[in-house]
């Protein structure tokens, strides 16, 4: 059985300081509710310049939370800039990386091309890619949500091996949802969740279909959560708004 996991995207809104303050509460809160991180694994995505101060409260305190990144560059290393390579995180102590964000995509240019290409070299230092996907409003109102997003899906993981897919995420992120307080019904999730892994099926086989974690995301809040988690596809969340506070991604992480 797939374990749900439940991720924080900060995106660019905490700084090192009150992030660290927001894993302590979060990590508070869930001991006192005895969380059973096995059972829901946490994940937080802080921006670059606070990761290192992340890793050091969580292995400085032995926290159950997990650490990830929000971007990763497709390049190994070198004269890249202002980039930050998956060997820099992964030395970190840096466990997953959202590839692909909408708003990479829309704000970046990252396209199907380059997410495919960080997708791989996250692989190669053993980083988990959450590999993010999803339609624009446009798309969705033309019926064509669901080609569009398979066609996402396939193109990231072209070239990867089964075991590849089998161990990473996927997070279906339609943009009309993202910070708009439009959720996407359970219905809708579940909608696109099960033609990703069925896309997945059969680029790679049944067994890697079902072993793949997809996640929605999109305005998930403490109300929304049971919900979504009730579909059968929707292997958890990629919350980014309520993340950034303390006891509503605690109410997020315990929606049971
Ligand atoms: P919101 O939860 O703020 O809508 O953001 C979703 C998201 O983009 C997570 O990656």
């Amino acid at each position: 059985a797939r374990t749900p996991l439940i991720a924080g995207n900060w995106k660019m809104v905490l700084d090192h300081q009150s992030g660290t303050l927001l894993v302590q509460k979060l990590d508070w809160t869930l001991k006192d509710a005895k969380h059973d991180h096995d059972a829901v694994e946490v994940v937080v995505l802080p921006s670059h310049t606070s990761l290192r101060t992340v890793q050091t409260l969580i292995e400085g305190d032995k926290l159950d939370i997990k650490l990830g990144a929000q971007d990763v560059s497709a390049h190994e290393s070198g004269a890249y800039t202002g980039e930050v390579s998956a060997a820099q995180l992964a030395k970190l102590g840096v466990g997953y990386v959202a590839i692909g964000h909408s708003e990479r995509r829309q704000y970046h240019g990252e396209t199907d091309e380059l997410v495919k290409a960080k997708t791989a070299k996250a692989l190669e230092h053993g980083l988990v890619p959450i590999v993010c996907v999803g339609e624009a409003l446009d798309v969705r109102k033309a019926g064509e949500h669901v080609p569009f997003t398979v066609g996402q899906v396939t193109a990231a993981l072209e070239g990867l091996s089964a075991a590849q897919v089998a161990g990473l995420v996927l997070a279906y992120e339609p943009v009309w949802a993202i910070g708009t307080g439009e959720v996407a019904t359970p219905e809708d999730a579940q909608e696109v969740c099960a033609a990703i892994r069925a896309a997945v099926a059969g680029q790679f086989d049944a067994a890697t279909a079902e072993a793949v974690r997809v996640l929605y995301g999109g305005s998930v809040k403490p109300a929304s959560i049971a919900s979504i988690m009730a579909q059968p596809d929707v292997d958890g969340a990629l919350v980014g708004g309520a993340s950034t506070d303390a006891a509503d991604f605690a109410a997020i992480v315990r929606f049971r």
